[in-house]
């Protein structure tokens, strides 16, 4: 067993150019919480502008010096599949550092959140070593190639839901193709960074390459947007921040990817293997604390299956282990922070109080424990899905689920969202799977399983989930700039300008 305890520092500072930078006594702090206790474990020294020029500037020399941005594509892949062994050699450590500040069930740190860190780095590591780029020779008299370059420094901004799982995809795309990152961790989950930042010169990543800068995000990630030294932004979060995220990014003309929330429906047709779909539709709401912009949220029942399923779904979340998250057999920890137990709050108030919405479980704080986070695991229904609940993402522990008599019906109420993230699709009549699969306006579908992430395909939402993708290609795309070389095979004839006289 490890002891984190002499693993947390007193104070959290940015980690620019391979060290941690003295904290500025000026600095504002604040506090680092631990979301099952509610009390703070460390202090966030935030940074300011000036230290968020400072990063940039030193990710900028880095980039220019060429030490990573030139170095080829075996020493790069080596560096990358060398963080992803120091990632899973140093599991046990990372995950509670984690759970330390986030809450997720330690059971899904091992099982997925820490599992997923690595395999960015291992998966972006053979992606460079086996893309390639496109010639083009149909014109006989030149050869046209299209070469890939690094976009030069990518600021990359990360939530606090997943934050190793989600930060480490943009980081390892990043660098497999060579930039430099400025990386913010929402002000709330800086704490699994900590043993990553130190992992990085072991693996022979070199000083300056990823830096990562902490603090809050109207200030911290507004002065990484804002600077016109950041060539590209990464951004997960949510919708609202990524309108202002996408908005700076277009008045400093940078490029940027924006990865925003979902309301997704979690569709389960009559002649859906019903024990499977009852397990998936647990995970999809319940994992993470219910925390996930890929949370099957809407879950849309065919009317002939509605009773056997919400008797079956109801009773299993009432079984749901509430618990420490440091403890391996709890299932559900407490949510991130005294704010989203309050917003969770609220739209069960209003569940309560609305008549065309009954609670089926849940609905209010959990019993049993006098500090930390926790809320119930929460089932309402529905009578359509203009209410609040359905429309709104709650992000938490809150399933809401709704009836349909018709395929046509249950496309409808999958599309009136303005989200278009995922959609889950449960039936054993492959017509009906490809007919739902062309009707949902959403970036993914899952078919029959809950929650896979194929990095080789694109990943991103339709509508108000987010422009852009990421995922093999994709994230190629974002992070390099293509360069179209024509070189010439004969000595065309060239027009003889200033021959006159
Ligand atoms: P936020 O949008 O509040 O924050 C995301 C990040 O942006 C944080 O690091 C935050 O900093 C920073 N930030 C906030 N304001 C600004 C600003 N003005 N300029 C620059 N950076 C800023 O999202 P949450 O952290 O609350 O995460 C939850 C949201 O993320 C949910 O809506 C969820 O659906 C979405 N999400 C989407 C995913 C996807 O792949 N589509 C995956 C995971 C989550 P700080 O927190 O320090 O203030």
């Amino acid at each position: 067993m490890v002891d984190i305890g002499d693993k947390l520092p007193k104070e959290v500072t940015s980690f620019i150019n391979g060290k941690w930078i003295d904290p500025n006594p000026r600095a504002r702090r604040l506090p680092i919480i631990c979301p099952a206790t509610g009390e703070s474990i460390s202090m966030l020294v935030e940074a300011d502008t000036t230290e968020v020029e400072f990063a940039v500037q030193c990710a900028k020399e880095t980039f220019r010096s060429g030490v990573w941005s030139k170095a080829s594509v075996d020493d790069r892949k080596t560096v990358l599949l060398r963080l992803r062994d120091l990632i899973l050699e140093n599991k046990e450590v990372i995950a509670k550092m984690e759970v330390s500040n986030t809450g997720i069930p330690i059971a899904q740190a091992y099982g997925r959140q820490i599992p997923r860190s690595a395999m960015n780095f291992e998966f972006f590591a053979e992606f460079i070593s086996q893309s390639s780029n496109p010639v083009y020779d149909q014109n006989a008299n030149y050869i046209t190639y299209v070469g890939r370059e690094p976009v030069g420094v990518a600021g990359i901004i990360a939530p606090w839901n997943a934050p190793m799982a989600l930060a480490s995809m943009k980081l390892a795309g990043a660098i497999a193709f060579g930039n430099s990152c400025v990386f913010k961790p929402s002000e709330l989950t800086p704490l699994g960074f900590i043993c990553f930042m130190e992992f990085l010169s072991e693996a022979g990543l070199p000083d300056g390459v990823i830096n990562m800068v902490n603090g809050a995000g109207h200030v911290t990630g507004a002065a990484i947007t804002a600077n016109e030294d950041v060539d590209v932004i990464a951004f997960t979060g949510g919708t609202e921040t990524g309108r202002i995220i996408s908005a700076e990014a277009g008045r400093t003309l940078k490029r940027s990817v924006t990865e925003l929330g979902g309301k997704s429906a979690n569709i389960i047709f009559a002649d859906a293997d019903f024990d499977r779909a009852l397990d998936a539709a647990l995970v999809a709401i319940f994992s993470n604390n219910g925390q996930q912009c890929l949370a099957g949220s809407r879950i849309l029942v065919e009317k002939s299956i509605e009773d056997k399923f919400i008797k079956a779904f109801v009773a299993r979340t009432k079984k749901l282990k509430i618990g420490d998250p440091m403890d391996i057999s709890s299932e559900v920890g407490p949510l991130i922070s005294k704010a989203q137990l309050d917003r969770v709050g609220r739209f069960a108030a209003m569940a309560r109080e609305h008549k065309g919405i009954e609670i089926l479980t849940g609905g209010k704080l959990a019993e049993g424990f006098n500090k930390g986070y926790y809320f119930e695991p929460t089932v309402v229904r529905a009578k359509d899905n203009k209410q609040v609940v359905c429309q709104e993402e709650i992000f938490g522990p809150f399933a809401t689920i709704l009836s349909f008599d018709t395929e046509a019906e249950a496309y409808a109420i999958a599309n009136d969202s303005k989200f278009g993230l995922v959609a889950y699709v449960w039936s054993t009549d492959i017509r009906k799977i490809m007919r739902a699969q062309a009707e949902i306006r959403a970036g993914v579908i899952w078919v029959n399983t809950p929650l896979v992430r194929e990095l080789r395909a694109p990943f991103g939402g339709f509508k108000h989930s987010g422009v852009g993708r990421d995922g093999g290609e994709w994230s190629r795309l974002l992070f390099t700039e293509e360069k179209t070389v024509s070189v010439p095979l004969t000595d065309f004839p060239i027009p003889k300008l200033g021959m006159g006289g």
